[in-house]
């Protein structure tokens, strides 16, 4: 194996930030231009040391109801009593807080000017806004994050909804990731399975990406595949640590959400971590949206995505012109069973009618090459609708 790719597997997630190699499969310098990413007990009390170079301006802290509580006044009061000029913003809201330009209007709104850093205390949505709001306003970000609950931690692309419309608007990589492990194996269950969603949502993304590379001569690297499909399999053979909340299964957990991010920052695209069971929970997303409903965490819908797509996978297997190894239907609905997380699209929420439409048009309008564009391709489509949702709402 590749030296430079074998230093990279063995290395902590710590060891992640600033690197920089010569990817032999890309022929190019991959780097992660993260300065800190500090995953570890007690970790929160490291924010005065990771923002010392910013005492020149104010500070702009960001959190919701829930993150302020669970560690966001913690950092508010490290940060104060350390003589920071800070300015707090705490979204109250009791319901989910949407990543559209609402949100995105009422932090422009509170953002004093003068902030010369950004640190946001949350997940998802938090993470998601604060993002974009340091791409826009060229003020780099920390993110704290309280939940090992989703892939997007160090993501160089921002998912937002525009005029009802997933779309993935530009980012820039955090100044530094914390996540506290103390804070982390403490979240709701429902997010620690979403964040297993997501990384298993990965056996699904990989193989499309195997896919199009073999059927459509897509740029592929193999360091990226390698570094995901390595977090993968730690993930998995520490379920069971997951599910009891154990430190290092965390860790493990929260290392592999950050290593999706710094793959699609190391690719230069989100093929490393979301393919066919990511548009299927974009799909669902924004139906909700549109409605003005909730929907389940993002990671949990991937988790399901993941399911469906390696249904399609085995459904159509002897009309796939290329050998490709996607994961079995009863591997990964094992794997969700034994966290306890959610398999199927009605424990999600999402109706039969909703289904059977998401089957065929989840790939609409989405480049990325997937199973599903190849099943449309053959025209299997609608045959495979009917199948499914005949085996998921029997
Ligand atoms: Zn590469
Ligand atoms: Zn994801």
């Amino acid at each position: 194996m590749d030296k430079n790719l074998e230093r990279l597997l063995n290395a902590n997630i710590s060891e992640m930030a600033g690197m920089s190699f010569y990817c032999e499969s890309c022929k190019r310098e991959h780097s992660v231009d993260i300065e800190r990413i500090i995953v570890e007990k007690g970790a929160v009390n490291k924010v005065l040391d990771v923002a010392a170079g910013f005492r020149h301006g104010k500070v702009f802290l960001v959190a919701d109801n829930n993150t302020y509580a669970v560690c966001g006044e913690k950092v508010e009061s490290l940060l104060e009593e350390d003589g920071y000029d800070l300015k707090t913003f705490v979204f109250n809201t009791p319901h989910q807080l949407v990543p559209g330009e609402q949100t995105l209007g009422r932090l422009l709104v509170e953002i004093e000017k003068g902030t010369v850093l950004i640190v946001a205390v949350g997940s998802g949505v938090i993470n998601d806004m604060c993002r974009y709001l340091s791409y826009k306003m060229d003020i780099p970000y920390i993110i704290v994050g309280t939940a090992p609950s989703m892939d997007g931690y160090a993501s160089p692309v921002t998912p937002t909804i525009v005029d009802g419309i997933k779309a993935t608007l530009g980012g820039v990589y955090p100044y530094a990731i914390i996540g506290d492990l103390d804070v982390l194996k403490e979240a709701p269950m429902e997010m620690i399975h979403a964040g297993f969603g997501d990384i298993l949502g990965k056996m699904i993304a990989l193989t499309d990406w195997d896919l199009s590379r073999k059927l459509n001569g897509e740029k592929y690297c193999e360091s990226c595949v390698a570094i995901m499909r390595n977090a993968l399999q730690k993930c998995i053979e520490n379920v069971e640590g997951i599910k009891n909340r154990g430190e290092t299964a965390i860790k493990h957990l929260m290392g592999a959400l950050i290593l999706a991010g710094v793959t699609m920052g190391m690719y230069g695209g989100s093929r490393p971590a979301s393919g066919a069971e990511h548009h299927y929970a974009h799909y669902w997303d924004e139906d909700a949206i549109s409605r003005g409903e909730e929907h389940a965490l993002h990671g949990n819908s991937v988790g399901v995505g993941a399911v469906i797509a390696s249904e399609v996978y085995r459904l159509i297997s002897d009309r796939i012109p290329v050998k490709v190894n996607p994961p079995s239907p009863e591997e990964v609905r094992v794997l969700l069973g034994r966290l306890g997380a959610c398999d199927n699209p009605g424990d999600l929420g999402i109706s039969r009618e909703l289904f059977r439409r998401s089957v065929i048009h989840s790939k609409d309008n989405r480049p990325k090459f997937t199973i599903m564009h190849l099943a449309g391709q053959l025209g299997l489509l609608e045959n495979i609708a009917e199948v499914l949702t005949e085996k998921f709402y029997a």
